[in-house]
């Protein structure tokens, strides 16, 4: 299965806003007419209704197990397939979009991709993006993907994925926005709105796909595809969030999962999809399965057979079949069997058609397939802008002792050392699209190119590789040392490569892979000042250099401009603003170890070994770095705080404000985080759970006041009965800087 796909600031944000105006202002053609979909569905026979449930991959780029089909043209000419994934392109998919209007009905193809983090342009992985905590890059950031991959043909990213996770070694952490409900919520909407832009029929916009529905970041053990098991009250409360915050923005479609949920796969989950997600949540968009699930329940043991896991599918809800290949085997006689309702038939094919007329397709086919358009879009330059800016806000300062960073303008020599400084793809990480046609060797600017950049011919820039990323060969290590002696300072960049996280690769050990941690030790050890960045899809361990190491920047994957988002950071052109959307472990036993937990009967304490509590007796029960971390070349004071009012009755609602000073040398912005808790309710409650934040930024000596409303919402909660309630009594706020370093508290009451 291939995940990687091998194919080949302040001016952006004008530059988007100018688009989205432009894109907005025209009418947009195909706007959902019921009548022409009720007027095409009275003329389409059985098989041509189950063709347009039915999703088939390109063979020769595939994202999974292809199934077997005897002539994929003939089922494109026959109106056998609605929609097609994983082929790009305005001239490819004008070709198979050809031999799709050669059917009778002439009704045009769905083009589906994983566009997860930018098409042509590379954007950071999804959870990097989530430590920037802004959410308008974040839609920026979609905006341009959407533009991109819009013009390239394609209509429908599989995007945002929304699963929650607690467990890093689950190696699609890297596609989603941490372990928070609420960040991941937000994180939805934003998505979701990058994606969509002004509205589908616009040029510049693709249907988003909330997936995968749901629960799969829960697997099991951190393996990918494992079962998952939990109470319904954990679903809604941790899980379902940011799917309900992508429905209630009003993502196209969604698509389900490959777990089952309490022994009942998500590909025919009822309770999911019919009751949820189309019943209370009202959703009149298009589920699709995943990959194959469908045929999948048959192994799960759900299903004796592919017509049996169709029938299931259906009947729960799913409406679209990815590349299992049942729907379009046994839909049919189901039907005719009186197996399947007619009605069921006919709601699903309507949601499809749906958006085939939004997008514009039956007006236009070929409107998202212009080889010159394309060739234009592609070319933007004040894309890559865009993603050096968000690329820069997902870096997170961990550590900085010294401080080390930003580099002294003093330094007169650099060495740069480690396996991933002059790499180049792997800055892309998992999942990236390479779109065609471009040398991806000049688009992507390395670590060394950005720094040299950066630093021109004043500062001499010394280069060792030191290691591989992941072999046992200690051979570099002598040179490495030597070129580290020979410098004033060291910067060591390590990591995974971009294959170790993604879809399929769970890890069971999530230490620096390799001799890399040895490699830090060894420059460590000349005595020169060092500084580590670590480039990764997930949180990794590294105790030894947390502990020793005086500066460290996690810098994830960055995508295209990862070169220049480093060096700015590096530099101090741009002052760090990420936070960690999850938490970092010490070791692989304190997984999952995340900040919303709740406090037991024995608490933990501090100290391993301490009595009888709920700690570890070789461990520190906390985390390395907590959910919320990430530093800043300035600092910033947090006072005075608040509440206009300390009770609340019925809708009424709370301002808690405070005062935030830069009281630091630089310009920076501090994302404020609000915490809530409820001491004592009728079900246990976390012992804090973010409610809200803010990005602020300001000059030095600068001050601002901070406003959070705090409604009933946000004091709600799922209770026994799974109803969305806030129970009287008391409620306490903490505001601070990281979930472990609350500076102002207060309490009130809710009456
Ligand atoms: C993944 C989905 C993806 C699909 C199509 C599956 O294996 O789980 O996230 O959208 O493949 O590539």
């Amino acid at each position: 299965m291939t995940q990687i796909r091998r194919r080949g600031g302040a001016l952006a944000i004008l530059w988007i806003l100018a688009t989205a105006a432009v894109a907005g202002a025209a009418p947009l053609p195909g706007e959902a007419d019921s009548a022409r979909v009720e007027a095409l569905l009275a003329q389409m026979s059985l098989e041509e209704k189950v063709g347009q449930l039915v999703q088939m991959s390109n063979p020769d780029d595939a994202t999974g197990p292809v199934t077997a089909r005897a002539d994929r043209t003939r089922a494109l000419r026959t109106g056998a397939v609605g929609s097609v994934l994983n082929v790009v392109g305005a001239a490819e998919t004008r070709r198979y979009q050809e031999l799709a209007l050669q059917s009778r009905l002439h009704i045009p193809l769905l083009f589906a991709q994983d566009v997860i983090h930018g098409y042509k342009t590379g954007f950071p992985i999804p959870l990097a993006e989530a430590a920037s905590w802004d959410l308008e890059a974040i839609r920026q950031a979609e905006r341009v993907a959407a533009t991109e991959a819009a013009a390239a043909g394609v209509h429908w990213t599989f995007a945002p994925m929304l699963d929650i996770a607690r467990d890093p070694r689950w190696g699609r952490v890297m596609e989603g926005a941490g372990e928070d409900p609420y960040l991941g919520a937000r994180i939805a909407a934003a998505r979701v709105a990058g994606f969509q832009g002004s509205g589908l029929g616009a040029l510049d916009a693709v249907m988003a796909c909330a997936k995968h529905f749901a629960g799969y970041g829960a697997a099991i053990g951190g393996r990918d595809y494992n079962s998952v098991d939990m109470s319904l009250r954990q679903l809604w409360e941790t899980y379902l969030p940011p799917f309900k915050a992508a429905a209630e923005a009003g993502a196209a479609t969604f698509m389900n999962s490959f777990n089952d949920l309490n022994g009942v796969p998500a590909s025919a989950n009822a309770y999911l999809v019919n009751e949820i997600l189309k019943g209370r949540w009202n959703f009149q968009g298009i589920v699709v399965s995943d990959w194959g699930s469908i045929g999948e329940m048959v192994t799960h043991g759900y299903a004796a057979d592919n017509r049996e896991a169709a029938r299931a599918a259906i009947n729960a809800g799913n409406d679209m079949d990815m590349e299992s290949g049942a729907y379009g085997e046994h839909l049919a006689q189901l039907v005719r069997d009186g197996e399947v309702p007619v009605a069921r038939l006919d709601d699903a094919v309507r949601r499809i058609l749906r958006m085939k007329f939004r997008l514009g397709l039956f007006d236009d086919p070929f409107r998202y397939s212009d080889v010159e358009r394309e060739r234009r879009v592609l070319n933007n330059p004040a894309h890559a802008l865009v993603a050096r800016n968000i690329a820069r806000e997902s870096i997170v300062l961990l550590k900085n002792e010294g401080p080390l960073l930003p580099l002294s303008p003093k330094l007169r020599t650099i060495a740069f050392i480690g396996p991933l400084v002059k790499a180049k793809q792997d800055n892309l990480g998992g999942w990236a699209m390479e779109a065609p046609g471009f040398d991806y060797s000049q688009l992507i600017v390395s670590q060394w190119e950005g720094l040299q950049q950066r630093l021109g011919p004043a500062t001499r820039l010394l280069y060792a590789q030191g290691s591989d990323i992941d072999s046992a060969s200690t051979r570099g290590f002598a040179e490495a040392v030597a070129v580290a002696k020979r410098a004033d300072l060291v910067i060591l960049s390590v990591g995974e490569s971009r294959d170790m996280s993604g879809e399929a690769k769970s890890r069971s050990n999530l230490h620096l892979p390799g001799v890399q941690e040895e490699l830090i030790k060894a420059v460590q050890a000349t005595g020169k000042p060092v500084v580590v960045l670590i480039n990764a899809g997930r949180p990794l361990v590294f105790e030894w250099t947390a502990e020793h190491v005086p500066a460290i920047l996690y810098t994830w994957w960055l995508g295209s401009e990862a070169g220049h988002a480093i060096a700015d950071v590096l530099s101090g052109d741009y002052n760090p603003s990420g936070k960690l959307p999850m938490s970092f472990p010490r070791s692989e036993g304190q997984i999952p170890v995340y900040y919303n937990h709740f406090n037991s009967g024995r608490p933990a304490v501090d100290e391993p070994g301490h009595g009888y509590q709920s700690s570890y007796i070789d461990l520190p029960f906390r985390p390395r770095y907590a959910f919320g971390h990430g530093l800043s070349y300035t600092s910033f004071r947090y006072e005075h705080l608040q509440l206009d009012r300390h009770q609340l009755r019925g809708e009424e609602q709370l301002i808690a404000s405070f005062e935030l000073t830069n009281t630091g040398p630089r310009a920076g912005s501090e994302a404020v985080q609000l915490y809530l808790r409820d001491p004592v309710a009728s079900l246990v409650r976390p012992v804090q759970e973010l409610k809200d934040f803010q990005k602020i930024t300001l000059q030095p000596g600068e001050s601002h006041t901070v406003q959070f409303v705090i409604d009933r919402d946000k004091l709600s909660f799922y209770d026994a009965r799974l109803q969305w309630v806030a129970e009287p009594g008391e409620f306490e706020i903490q505001i601070g800087p990281a979930s472990d370093e609350i500076r102002l508290r207060d309490q009130f009451l809710l009456q």
